[in-house]
């Protein structure tokens, strides 16, 4: 399973198109910050108050192998065009998460009739293909439909998990009541530990601290302590 970096287009005084009283920009930060607290650990979020086309940023981005990007976007037509789809640079092979995502696609924002489609003349998707890297731009319909934008923002939860779920990513908690625990450091120590919620384990190595990570999806990580803390904390653990 990839982990995924999200980029929101456009902003830092770019709005991008605008519609129904929204501009893409904002609206495609919101539906970003949703993956990001769905899928938790999964996701690096890009810096919102970029502009990743601007500032040429997926040219400097230094993710590990593990990552695929997909870029999110809005489109911008007539107010009856509408509908979704996935667009890859030119001469690739939509691969099965490009599919997964046109899938969703069609079930959700409808309307396209190519779902996939691949361009040579847009920067990012280039940028990415000249740095290895696995990227998608996705326009999750059009700003300009009041239906598509109606259907973005009373569904954009199922949005975000199906973008994960494209990547074989599993979503939190969507009420975000429960999660897999946290990790845990203390001020003044270098141990860090892993918070189940019952016990606090100590880590011996970072293998062990990827490990967590790897199988809790969504924990939290690096909540700082002070040693009273952790000692208040242990002693609450302590009482049956
Ligand atoms: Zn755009």
């Amino acid at each position: 399973m990839p982990k995924l970096f999200v980029i929101a287009g456009h902003g830092a005084g770019d709005p991008g198109a605008c519609g129904n009283g929204y501009t893409e920009a904002e609206r495609v930060r919101a539906l970003a910050k949703r993956i990001k607290e769905l899928g938790g650990g999964n996701v690096i979020l890009g810096d919102l108050s970029r502009d990743y086309y601007r500032d040429n940023g997926v040219s400097t981005l230094n993710l590990p192998g593990e990552y695929e990007i997909v870029e999110l976007h809005m489109d911008a037509g007539v107010p009856t065009a509408r509908g979704g789809h996935v667009i890859i640079y030119s001469g690739y092979q939509a691969d099965d998460y490009d599919k997964a995502l046109a899938d969703m696609l069609a079930d959700i924002l409808p309307g396209r009739s190519q779902m996939i489609v691949d361009r040579g003349n847009l920067a990012n998707p280039e940028r990415a293909a000249m740095r290895g890297y696995g990227y998608r731009l996705v326009e999750f319909g059009f700003i300009t439909n009041a239906e598509d934008v109606k259907v973005f923002n009373s569904r954009m939860d199922d949005i975000a998990s199906e973008v994960l779920a494209a990547f074989g990513i599993k979503t939190g908690n969507k009420t975000g009541g429960e999660n897999m625990g946290c990790i845990l450091s203390v001020e003044g120590t270098k141990t860090q530990y892993y918070f189940d919620g019952q016990s606090v384990h100590p880590f011996t190595n970072g293998k062990e601290k990827t490990v967590i990570k790897k199988v809790c999806n969504g924990i939290t990580d690096s909540i700082k302590l002070t040693k009273d803390e952790l000692n208040d904390l242990k002693n609450v653990l302590k009482r049956s």
